[in-house]
Formats: structure tokens, sequence, C-alpha cells
């Protein structure tokens, strides 16, 4: 067997990707394809406490390199999802204690075990970033509908298509405002697209949901009645192959909906009263 590796990365911190990786690792998983999610975001460790595995680790990317473990002893089996593991960043300040050469080492190693194997990317465009592709012939781009974030993602994208080993990119557009857009406060989905002239993977709206679910140590697409976590349940779908219709995220939901619907309740009855006069 041999899964594939795929990269998540952005360019501009703070966009999401490893909000992306957790959910789009657990999605994957509860769609039945075993997954690896590697966090080289080394110092910072974050992608644990997002599955809540963080009091789990006892060894890390590093023990890995440093040979104080073996692979398979320092892989953390989620709690929930059987078919998905996590291989953590170290708190280390050193962020050189892997390099790419040893990445790409540990990333042939889990492919021949793993469906897929996810790697959680640090920000910028530096050594980090180096290393984190080093294994990966796969990309997922990660931005904001923000002209900071785009510009940055442009960038990634020209190193990507430098990239001998990087076969296929696509861009996921996260934090998607609609109300927003309308209002021409912000970019639109399609400016993105064309902008970084990309293929779509995914759009995730807005969703304070994330922050509970960050908080909690729980991916939100466990959550069935989230929009975000519906659309990164389809990502995960279009990366096994799926034909999935993007969402449409202008559609309301909850509260949203509920006021929604009062409104056009309203602006029906009104139109009654047009016709009647
Ligand atoms: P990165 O790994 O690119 O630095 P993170 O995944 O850590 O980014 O996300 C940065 C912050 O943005 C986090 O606080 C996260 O909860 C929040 N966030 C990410 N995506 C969304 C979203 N779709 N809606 C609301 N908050 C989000
Ligand atoms: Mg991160």
């Amino acid at each position: 067997m041999t899964g594939r590796v795929i990269v998540i990365t952005s360019g501009k911190g703070g966009v999401g990707k490893t909000t992306t990786s957790a959910n789009i690792g657990t999605a994957l998983a509860k769609n039945g394809s075993s997954v690896v999610l590697i966090d080289t975001d080394i110092g910072l460790r974050n992608l644990d406490l997002l599955l809540g595995l963080e009091n789990r680790i006892v060894y890390t990317l590093v023990d890995v390199v440093e040979e104080r473990c073996k692979l398979k002893q320092a892989l953390v089996k989620d709690k929930k999802n059987p078919n998905l593991c996590l291989l953590a960043a170290a708190q280390t300040r050193d962020k050189s204690a892997v390099n790419a050469e040893q990445l790409k080492d540990i990333c042939e190693q889990l492919q021949k075990d793993f469906d897929f194997v996810l790697v959680d990317c640090p920000a910028g465009i530096e050594e980090g970033f180096k290393t984190a592709i080093s294994g990966a012939s796969e990309a997922i781009v990660v931005t904001t509908p923000e002209m900071s974030a785009v510009r940055d993602a442009d960038r990634i994208i020209g190193l990507l298509e430098a990239n001998d080993s990087i076969k296929s990119y696509k861009l996921l557009v996260n934090r998607v405002r609609p109300g927003m857009i309308e209002a021409n406060d912000m970019m639109s989905v399609e400016d993105v697209c064309d902008i970084l002239s990309c293929d779509l993977i995914g759009v995730i709206p807005e969703d304070t949901g994330i922050i509970t679910s960050t908080n909690r140590g729980e991916p939100i697409v466990n959550d069935e009645n989230s929009m975000a976590g519906k659309a990164y349940l389809n990502v995960a779908r279009r990366i096994q192959g799926e034909e999935v219709p993007f969402l449409d995220i202008n559609e309301p939901t909850g509260f949203a909906a509920f006021i929604a619907k009062v409104k056009s309740f309203f602006s029906g009855k009104n139109k009654k009263t047009d016709k009647d006069e």
C-alpha cells in the first residue's frame, strides 16, 4: 500500500491550517480511511490541542528523529476514531530539530501503513515550510478572502509550482462571510480563485463553533449541525475522489434561519397586501 501524503500550507499564519488539518484528518477517518496527522509546527504544538490529545503524548516527531523511540511508539491514537493517529510536534525551541530529509523518510514509512499522511505546516516560506513539503506529493493551500493572505498564498503556489515532488495542489478558502461579500466588504471566493488561478477543494464559512470546538478539543466535523463541519466533511469526500457540490453557505442555519423565515413570512404578507390593493 502507498498512501497519499498531503501537506496543508498557507504562507500567512493564522488562516486555519491547523484547524483544516484536524478537521480533514478526522473527516477522512470518519469516512473509513486510515489517517496519520503530522504536526511540523515545532515549538508551538497545536494539533494535539485541537484533537484533545495533549495529555496522551509521550514521544514526538523530534524523539523519532533523534532515535529516542520507534516511529510506531510516537503515534498517538485518537480517542474516538481508531483510524486516526497523531505524530505530535515537540515543544523544543530548536525549529531546525527536524530536516527535510528526515521528514521525507518518516512520510515514506507512514505511507506504507496509512491511506493518508497529512502534514500540518508552520507559517511562512522559510526552512519549516521546505521541511514540511519534503515528503508530500499533494498540497492544500489555505487562505482567507483577505488581500494579505491571498498574496502570501500566491507566493506559496509559486514555490509549489517550482517543486518537483508536488504533483498537484488545491485551494481551500476559509472564514468566508457571505454577508460581507454581498456588502462588497470581502473578496468573493471566485475572486480569490481567479487571482490565484487555482482549483478549489473547499469553502469553509466563518463559524464561531470552531472556537468552542477548539477549546473542547473536538474537531467541528463531529458536530452534525455545524455548517463549517459539513463543509470540511465535503472536502474530505472530494479528496477521496467523490464529486460533491459546494455547499450554499448563503443558506442560513440556526438563529439566522429563524430570522430569515420570519422575514420571508412578513415579506410574503406584504406581497399579499400589494395584490389586494
Ligand atoms: P494556522 O494553523 O494557519 O495558524 P489555526 O488553524 O490555528 O491557523 O486558526 C487560527 C485561528 O482562527 C484559531 O483561533 C481558529 O479557531 C480560528 N479559525 C480558523 N478557522 C475558522 C473559521 N472557519 N471560523 C472561525 N474561526 C476560525
Ligand atoms: Mg497552525
